[in-house]
């Protein structure tokens, strides 16, 4: 077997995250229905959209590098995800139900924003100039997603969760 390259590294990684986004294209809906405020459920919903127009920005990653495009399944995201039905079944009030998809989707945000930092420093390393420029696109969206999920959290759902928790 040929010796492996970062390059080859980068490709790997670019797999991994294009699996990702395919299994979070099958989740957002799942936690849009499942989300009892009605801005985090069309945040939700807004996501999935921006996360159809990653899946198309890294297509085009694939055919700039000029290699298949297809996914690796991610095994880091199919735990994440795992995790949701498990949130779902605990049988929370809705204020609660409402943190707890918060929270799982923030770890998604974060291991998005981990994933991408690293291949806009990887392609920046190796001068991939046009899949660095759609790489940063996706990268702040996935901050912004991120940003938005904390607003919501202290504006909103965590002052509801904290006043049913009240003892009456
Ligand atoms: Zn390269
Ligand atoms: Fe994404
Ligand atoms: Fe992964
Ligand atoms: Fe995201």
């Amino acid at each position: 077997m040929a010796t492996k390259t970062l390059h080859d590294l980068f490709v790997n990684d670019l797999r991994d995250i294009y699996s990702a986004e395919h299994q979070l294209t099958r989740a957002l809906p799942k936690l849009a229905s499942a989300a009892t405020n009605s801005e985090l459920k069309q945040g939700f919903q807004q996501h999935l959209e921006e996360t159809r127009a990653q899946v198309d920005r890294l297509d085009r990653v694939f055919e700039t590098l000029e290699i298949a495009s297809r996914g690796q399944t991610c095994a880091a995201m199919e735990g994440l995800l795992a995790e949701v039905p498990q949130l779902i079944e605990l049988g929370l009030e809705p204020g609660a139900l409402d943190a707890a998809l918060i929270a799982a989707a923030q770890k998604v945000e974060h291991y998005e924003i981990a994933a991408y930092g690293t291949l806009c420093t990887w392609a920046k390393a190796m001068n991939h100039d046009r899949v660095l420029t759609l790489l940063l696109e996706i990268l702040a969206e996935e901050k912004a997603a991120d940003e938005k999920l904390t607003q919501l959290a202290k504006t909103t759902i965590n002052t509801v969760a904290l006043q049913r928790a009240r003892p009456a």
